[in-house]
């Protein structure tokens, strides 16, 4: 380890810490740290601290029983710690272990230092490995955007999408109020609550009256003052009749070409930077965001195969047919909608010469999206051990 200088946040720091190429090759963790020579089974005597080596952790998921080493803080004899750390003296080079929490019980807070250089260039050497898997799958990842940026399938789908935004618009109006794709029909019924609510309201006057004379209210009656008759009073209830699926297709008007091209752009700039990047010159924190930006266009770029897919099923039979049942059963959806093998059909005799039609377009293929999928995966996969 040396003491370089180096530009953070603008600021020139000495720092103790490999140089990002030296960090590549530095090697965090260890699978079976009693095998590492040199291994004190006690604390060594010197006053200077130690570094952290390797961290272990023998815990393994799905397994009954844990590995275990024994611990130089904890002096038992039995093997009593999953989690720790190797350490390293640095002027014998003798190693020893340690457990988690026993650092900091034993060295105190200045362990805190140790531990968080050790964790910060473990951070830092993820954030360079995740650039470099960027690095190389970038250049066969533009190309591919590129590509698709030409496919018929961003035009079919913006065409298909504005012929039913424009075509079907009281249809997509409501279906638009389903916020997650639920069918519903207002229905009316009895509302007891409120006919009891009359019922008591109304009982004082209905027992004066009660109390009159046959005569009183003979005349009362012909003077228009009997008290009124109780109504049938009634409520609109939600009813759900079923789902449809494919809502993102109706939601709003989207230029997918557009966002393409813009993601394409924006990527390229994005490789450019990471291609003439001196990381050596850059905080750990400012290489996170880079990635940041690039993997949040990717998932602009996903998106779009997302809404493609979500006009296949849309425009699916069985889709059509759920929601063409519910607009039948709609009260206020005017006009008759019907599925004639897969085609929606709109038709008002009132004002339509003859019936509006929508369907799937036959040469619509979405493209392939597993390179995109594989790009966020390698990079959040990183072996950074
Ligand atoms: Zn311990």
């Amino acid at each position: 380890m040396n003491s370089v200088y180096t530009l953070i946040d603008g600021k020139e720091k000495c720092v103790s810490q490999p140089s990002d190429v030296a960090l590549r090759d530095r090697v965090f963790s260890v699978e079976d740290p009693e095998d590492l020579p040199e291994i004190l089974d006690h604390l060594p005597i010197t006053d200077e601290l130690p570094e952290i080596e390797f961290a272990y952790d023998l815990i393994r998921p799905g397994t009954k029983e844990n590995k275990m080493v024994r611990c130089v803080h904890c002096k038992k004899e039995a093997r009593n710690h999953s989690r720790g750390y190797v350490m390293k003296t640095t002027d014998t080079g003798k190693r020893f272990l340690i457990g988690r929490n026993c650092g900091a019980k034993h060295y105190g807070a200045q362990f805190g230092l140790v531990d968080r250089q050790f964790h910060d260039q473990r951070r830092r050497r993820r954030q360079l490995l995740r650039l470099d898997k960027s690095k190389a799958l970038l250049p066969n990842l533009l190309r591919n955007l590129k590509k698709i940026s030409e496919s018929p399938a961003l035009k079919i789908f913006e065409d298909t999408q504005v012929s039913f935004l424009d075509l079907f618009s009281e249809l997509a109006r409501y279906l638009a109020l389903a916020h997650s794709g639920e069918l519903i029909i207002p229905i009316k019924v009895r509302d007891y609550k409120a006919e009891e609510k009359d019922a008591d309201r109304l009982k004082p006057v209905y027992d004066e009256w009660e109390k009159l004379t046959t005569t009183e209210k003979k005349k009362r009656r012909k003077e228009g003052r009997e008290p009124p008759k109780l109504q049938e009073r009634f409520k609109t209830l939600p009813q759900q009749v079923g789902n449809f699926r494919g809502q993102a297709f109706i939601r709003q008007k989207s230029s997918l070409s557009v966002i393409i091209s813009d993601a394409h752009s924006r990527i390229q700039d994005n490789f450019q930077e990471i291609e003439h990047l001196i990381t050596d010159r850059k905080s750990t924190t400012e290489l996170r965001n880079l990635l940041n930006r690039l993997t949040s266009e990717i998932n602009r770029v996903l998106e779009v195969f997302d809404l493609m897919a979500s006009m296949q099923r849309f425009l699916s039979r069985e889709n059509l047919e759920s929601i063409v049942s519910w607009a039948d059963r709609h009260p206020e959806i005017q006009g008759q909608y019907k599925v004639k093998s897969g085609t929606l059909t709109f038709d008002n005799a009132d004002w339509l010469s003859e019936p509006l039609t929508l369907i799937l377009p036959e040469n619509f293929t979405i493209p392939s999206r597993e390179e995109f999928d594989d790009f966020l995966y390698q990079l959040s996969h990183i072996d950074d051990a």
